[in-house]
């Protein structure tokens, strides 16, 4: 059979990436994407067909929030029947949240979307945003018997294709700035582009693409600490129409077993609170019950966030808070992978 050439739409959000510096100040700024493509002559040499679109207004992703990641997904949506792949430009800081919060977003997807971005602006002599579109770009059109490869939203960074809701971003220095702690890579860039298709989410049906933008952010991220008071936690709790809590524990998810503690928090629970146990740790999971220090938080309702990220944790969250799933099945929810975000 042969293949025809597959078509990729190439989403610019901002990011360094596509940024210039005001020579005056010396801050990096985002400027227009047709200047982007200027600088990459290389696209024209690739096997497939390129069309682009760009935010009206480019974006620094540290001001991504729930409206941003919804045009994202709409862009996408709207698209979908005409492109064989995804591959969007983003600013790196947030690319792990917003690859997460797609995921969710984008149910029955079977298309990729690759996130990519930079640490150097593409005009930079040393850049390394030409290899990472170029090779974001080469895997989004990966096609087997005219059908795509990979079918989930994903992360491409210095030579590594992840799972975008299994990342995080542990660099602002090196280029090698992402991380998948508990979960392999996709695919990684050598001589040759090795694909790891064990560890593909697969296509499960015919199912056709859904695109859910209902997200709920009366939500919050706590990290526990040594000293931390029992005003703070109860300031924290009393926030009005607070939903959900990420608690980022020690550990296997180990927290202070002290009354105050356990007492504020299961009195928050039994009043409709949805409070989710993950790890400050950068690799491992959380098992409550394992130390004393957890099982009383296990007791008291605490849903496990096993060996999610807090930027999947996040994004899962404030979809299923988003997707008005009832409190009785909420926690079995939260357990369950739905996009491969967890074990
Ligand atoms: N501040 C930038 C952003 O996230 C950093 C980057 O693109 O790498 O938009």
């Amino acid at each position: 059979m042969t293949q025809s050439k597959a078509s990729i739409l190439l989403i610019y959000t901002g990011g360094t990436i596509g940024m210039v510096k005001d020579f005056e100040t010396g801050v990096l700024k985002a400027f227009n994407f047709k200047k982007l493509l200027k600088n990459i002559p290389e696209l024209n040499l690739l096997d497939c067909n390129i069309a682009t679109v760009s935010f009206e207004k480019p974006i620094d992703s540290s001001n991504m929030n729930i409206g941003e990641w919804i045009k994202m997904a709409n862009m996408i949506k709207e698209n979908y029947d005409n492109y064989d792949g995804f591959v969007v430009l983003h600013g790196s800081d947030t690319m792990s949240y917003s690859a997460s919060a797609l995921s969710f977003m984008l149910e029955n997807l079977s298309k990729p979307v690759v996130f990519t971005g930079s640490q150097l602006p593409i005009g930079d002599l040393r850049t390394d945003a030409k290899e990472n579109l170029i090779t974001a770009i080469q895997i989004a059109s990966l096609r087997n018997k005219n059908k795509p490869v990979i079918n989930e939203v994903c992360l491409y960074f210095e030579y590594k294709l992840y799972r975008g809701n299994r990342t995080t971003k542990i660099s602002a220095e090196h280029f090698n700035a992402f991380a998948s702690p508990n979960f392999p890579c996709l695919a990684e860039s050598g001589v040759h582009l090795k694909v790891n298709s064990e560890v593909l989410l697969k296509k499960e049906s015919a199912k056709k693409l859904k695109v859910n933008t209902e997200f709920d952010d009366n939500v919050v991220i706590v990290k526990v600490f040594p000293g931390i008071n029992a005003q703070v936690i109860k300031t924290i709790l009393s926030i009005p129409d607070l939903k959900g809590i990420i608690l980022e524990t020690y550990g296997s998810g180990n927290a202070s077993s002290e009354k105050w503690f356990i007492d504020l928090l299961e009195n928050a629970i039994k009043n409709g609170l949805h409070v989710i146990n993950v790890t400050q740790c950068s690799g491992g999971s959380v098992n409550m019950g394992q130390y004393e220090t957890s099982s009383q938080l296990k007791q008291i309702g605490v849903i496990s966030g096993k060996d999610i990220t807090t930027e999947a944790a996040i994004a899962k969250l404030m979809y299923l808070l988003g997707q008005k799933v009832a409190t009785n099945v909420f926690k079995t929810i939260f357990e369950t992978s739905l996009r491969g975000e967890m074990n």
